[in-house]
């Protein structure tokens, strides 16, 4: 049985009708950048997200940037990322001007440790970053009392975590900013590249729209240096349609996940993910952890059986090439760089059958009883 390890067809399909019905209206009306389904989308999106504003952008990355541009952080400054995540939450970070200080993670959750972060804080300590990784809201609680302690703020990204919950509040609006992504694999996926900023701070708001939008809001007027960050009307109503139906695509994938946490209890070595209380995780990824070196061999019996499977991430950032210049060294973050060796993603989208995710599970069961 064949078990890709995404598949956006269903979800494309579901929305095709009445996205083409928008691209048509947006192709006779010809406003093509940043119109009514950008405004729509972000209407919805903020509500979605119990959150006061949406600002549409062109990717996550820029997202990235634009929370760091628009908290007035910059040359000098730093700012606290996880070792463990995609390396636009700290490209963001650099090309806003700042430093990203990378610290480690939890081994059980993957998400960033308030306590690293507690060592981590200097006098040019301006924000900490923390990432929802995987899907799993990080410990907000914890790293709020942290920046509060010593004045930062919290930018968070998002870009896994589209309707997560922490202690009932949504993922977006716990910080001073939140970075989204729509990259067509994430949770919920534009048809190419678009991303989002949400705050609940009115000023933040109104500085991101302007820096979306070359630092002005009166055309040939620049208040700012800012860039353009802004959004196709074509993702704009892409997305604008996905609003209403992430909700349910959200519970399907913890449908799956509950499978598989079911059908991988009690398999020796192997480490399901584990949920911090008081969250419900949205799982954009189900990460496993692979013991006893283990782990490239059982990757290898799951491709001989058709199942398909990744790493995120194989390196953590502070010992990425692109890093090397912040002088970090191998031993510095043990825990992000045991689970480079350990981690293992297994298939995860919302129309997996049971049948196929038994067929995961029994494939790793065979695989360590033949060990
Ligand atoms: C995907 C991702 C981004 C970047 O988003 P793009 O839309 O691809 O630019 C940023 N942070 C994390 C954690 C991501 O997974």
């Amino acid at each position: 049985m064949k078990v890709p390890f995404l598949s956006l067809n269903t979800a494309t399909e579901t929305v095709r009708t009445d996205v083409m019905k928008r691209f048509e209206s947006i192709i006779d009306s010809t406003g093509f950048v940043c119109g009514k389904n950008v405004a729509e989308f972000e209407e919805s999106f903020a509500a979605l997200h119990g959150v006061k504003y949406t600002v549409g952008l062109d990717s996550g990355t820029a997202g990235n940037q634009l929370a760091v541009m628009a908290s007035d952080i910059g040359n000098g400054d730093e700012v606290i990322v996880p070792a463990n995540t995609f390396i636009a939450t700290a490209e963001g970070v650099s090309m806003a001007g700042a430093t990203p200080v990378f610290v480690d993670v939890l081994q059980d959750t993957f998400n960033i440790d308030p306590d690293a972060i507690a060592k981590a804080v200097t006098q040019q300590t301006k924000a900490i970053n923390p990432v929802h990784l995987f899907g799993q809201p990080a410990d907000m609680d914890a790293i709020r009392s942290v920046a509060d302690r010593y004045g930062l703020k919290i930018l968070e990204d998002c870009a896994q975590s589209h309707c997560a919950d922490h202690k009932g509040q949504k993922t977006g609006g716990l910080g001073n900013t939140a970075s989204w992504s729509f990259y067509p694999g994430k949770n919920m996926g534009a048809w190419g590249e678009a991303g989002a900023l949400t705050t609940n701070d009115e000023g933040v708001y109104l500085k991101a729209r302007m820096l979306r939008d070359h630092g002005s809001s009166v055309k040939y007027h620049h208040d700012l240096v800012g860039h353009n960050f802004r959004m196709s009307e074509f993702q704009g109503a892409v997305l604008a349609e996905k609003c209403s139906h992430i909700e349910r695509w959200t519970e399907k994938r913890r449908q799956v996940a509950s499978w598989y946490d079911q059908g991988l209890n009690g398999i020796p070595g192997i480490v399901p993910p584990a949920v911090m209380e008081g969250v419900s995780h949205v799982y954009h990824l189900y990460v496993i952890q692979v013991k006893n070196g283990k782990r490239e061999a059982l990757q290898e019996y799951l491709a001989e059986n058709e199942v398909a499977s990744g790493l995120h991430y194989p390196v953590p950032l502070h010992l990425t090439k692109a890093y090397q210049s912040l002088g970090y060294g191998k031993g510095d973050l043990p825990i992000a760089e045991q689970l480079a060796q350990e981690i293992l993603s297994l298939p995860m989208y919302p129309e997996l059958s049971d049948e196929q995710v038994e067929h995961v599970c029994n494939s790793i069961k065979e695989f360590i009883a033949a060990l």
